[in-house]
This record gives structure tokens, sequence and C-alpha cells, in this order.
């Protein structure tokens, strides 16, 4: 293959999960010259049909570039994958947009840097369906000089949101993403376990879901303020109140026949608050129940 091209149209993509393909797929569609590698050498193929040059070792990917994306499940994968080839890593640039925790992002920047590669965290906030689109963002961390010299690529992914000098930071807000992704997600499942154990189906909810979750925004934006003014006062609503209604959940869910663990979970982070003195204030003291709960 030739190694020849090291330059900006040209990009070597390292890790072709969902994520890594509609990436590599979106650097072709924009006319750039795209080396891929990915340890299950056959995930290449559709690419490789499509133009794509597939290196036929991690050295040779590496070579191939200036910029290498990696698209892995983690940083311990770009570990096992680049250790053995970090003689080939002096001067490339990594867009790392595994996902991870914040320090384990400043690590593996720390060791990119041991190496001679410049490192910039990157955190996709889209599925494979939104890559190539500028509908979504993608945070990123790291040099300001390095993003802004790559600017143009990193948008042939998505849009892009600068976050930083701290490779941790575009990792943090991945993760602060994900949190609300996550537990916003199982409690609309918890919901349709409960629904659907009383003969009620999922489009029969689905009014109802998309009204609750879609009007979340303002209660965020009311309190917002309140809590950056370490304001907790239940004037609109108190902690004693949601002990009371989170007990009706629990009940219904256990007589519907359905596991009750996460809406215990969430009523005993109120009873706390309530027995640490709380039952008048907002439901927004909770912040301070967690915050407690991870020092003690
Ligand atoms: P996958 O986990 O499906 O694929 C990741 C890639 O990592 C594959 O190419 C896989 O290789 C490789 N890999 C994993 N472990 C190793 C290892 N030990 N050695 C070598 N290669 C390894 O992830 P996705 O493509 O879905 O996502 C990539 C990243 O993007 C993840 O960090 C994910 O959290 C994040 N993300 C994903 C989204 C999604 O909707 N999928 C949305 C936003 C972010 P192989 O093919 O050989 O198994």
């Amino acid at each position: 293959m030739d190694t020849s091209a090291v330059n900006t149209s040209s990009v070597t993509v390292v890790g072709l999960g969902p994520m890594g393909r509609a990436m590599a797929g979106a650097y072709l569609d924009a006319g750039y010259r795209v080396t891929v590698w990915n340890r299950t050498a056959s995930r290449a193929d559709e690419l490789v049909a499509r133009g794509a040059v597939r290196a036929d070792t991690v050295e040779q990917a590496l070579a191939a570039n200036e910029v290498v994306v990696l698209s892995l499940t983690d940083y311990a994968a770009m570990y096992a994958i680049l250790e053995p080839a970090a003689a080939a890593l002096e001067g490339r640039v990594l867009v790392n947009l595994s996902s991870d925790t914040p320090e384990r992002a400043r690590e593996g920047a720390a060791w990119a840097a041991k190496h001679g590669a410049r490192h910039l965290t990157g955190g996709v906030q889209t599925p494979p369906s939104g890559i190539g689109t500028k509908e979504f963002d993608t945070f990123y961390s790291g040099p300001r000089d390095l993003f802004e010299q790559y600017e143009d690529v990193l948008r042939v992914i998505t849009g892009t949101d600068y976050r930083g000098e701290d490779p941790g930071l575009a990792a943090l807000y991945y993760q602060l993403q994900m949190d609300l992704f996550w537990t916003a997600l199982t409690a609309w499942l918890h919901t349709l376990a409960v629904a659907n154990a009383n003969g009620i189906s999922a489009s029969a909810i689905r009014p109802l879901a998309t009204e609750v979750l879609g009007g979340m925004g303002q209660f965020i934006d009311f309190y917002t303020p309140r809590i950056e003014a370490g304001e907790h006062v239940g004037d609109v609503e108190r902690i004693s109140m949601a002990v009371a209604s989170l007990e009706h959940v629990v009940h219904t869910t256990r007589d519907s026949g359905v596991d009750p663990a996460l809406p215990v979970a969430v009523l005993e982070a109120f009873r706390q608050g309530a027995a640490a003195g709380h039952e008048e204030d907002s439901l927004t003291w909770l912040i301070e129940v967690f915050g407690r709960r991870a020092a003690a």
C-alpha cells in the first residue's frame, strides 16, 4: 500500500464498529483518502469496496496519515492496539472518539504525548445515523491550537463543540450526557414494564411518555437559577410530598408484578433527604444527598 500521503485531505480510521464504519464512510463521501484498520479485518470489506485502503498492520495505518481517528470501545482497546506500534506514533494527531472516563482521557493524552503524538479527546453525541451530518455535535477537548488546526477535518464527522484544554473535559461532558440519557431512558423502560403488566401497550403510553420526558426542560429551566443561588425552598413541592408519591409508585410497581428496585432507589434518596431534616425543602436538595452519600 502507498503510505506517502501525509496531509489533511486524508485520514486513518482505526476501529470499525458501527461508529467507526460510519465515520470512515463520511470521509469517503467527503472525498477524503481513507485508510482503515480494524482488529477484525472483515469489518473493513464494505469500506474497501467503496474506495478505502485497508492497512495490513497498525504501523501502516499510522504511517499513512497524520490524522488518526480512533473509534474504539474504550481506552483499554487503544492501548491494546497502539502500544505494540508506539514507535509509529511520532507526529500523529490522535482524534480519540472512544468513550471513557475523564481520568482515562487525561492519561491517554499524556501517554500519546510521551510517544510524540498529539491527542484530542472527543465525545460523540449521536448514534451512527447522525455521523456525516451537522445536526449533532461532538464534544472536543485538548490543545486549542490543535483543535482549530484540524476543525475542518473534524467537521466531516459531526458539528464540533470545543470544551477546553483539559483532555478530560470532552469525556466529562459526554458522561454527563450519558448519565441523563441512561437514567431517563431506563425510567421510560420501567414505566413500560408497569404499563405492559397492566395491559397497556408501548404505543398507548407513547404520548404520555413523550409529554412527560419532553416537558423536563421547563423543570430544569425553573430550578437552575434557584440551585445556583443555593435555594432549596419547598414552595412548589416538598421532599415529604415526593416520599409519599414515590411510595405509591413503588406499591403500584410491586402490585403489577414488576421489580420495584428502580423506584425504590429513588425513594431511598428522598427518604434520606427527609431523614436529614429537609422534609420541607425542595426536591433539589437531593443534589446534597447524592454528594454526601458518596463522601460518607
Ligand atoms: P463497538 O464497541 O461496537 O466497536 C468498537 C471497536 O473497538 C471495534 O472496531 C472493535 O474491534 C474494537 N475493539 C474493542 N476492544 C478491542 C481490543 N481489545 N482490541 C482491539 N480492538 C478492540 O463500538 P461503536 O462503534 O458502537 O462505538 C465506538 C465508540 O463510540 C464507543 O466508545 C462508544 O461508547 C462510542 N459511541 C457509540 C455510539 C453508538 O450509538 N454506537 C454513540 C456515541 C458514542 P472488533 O471489530 O475487532 O471487535
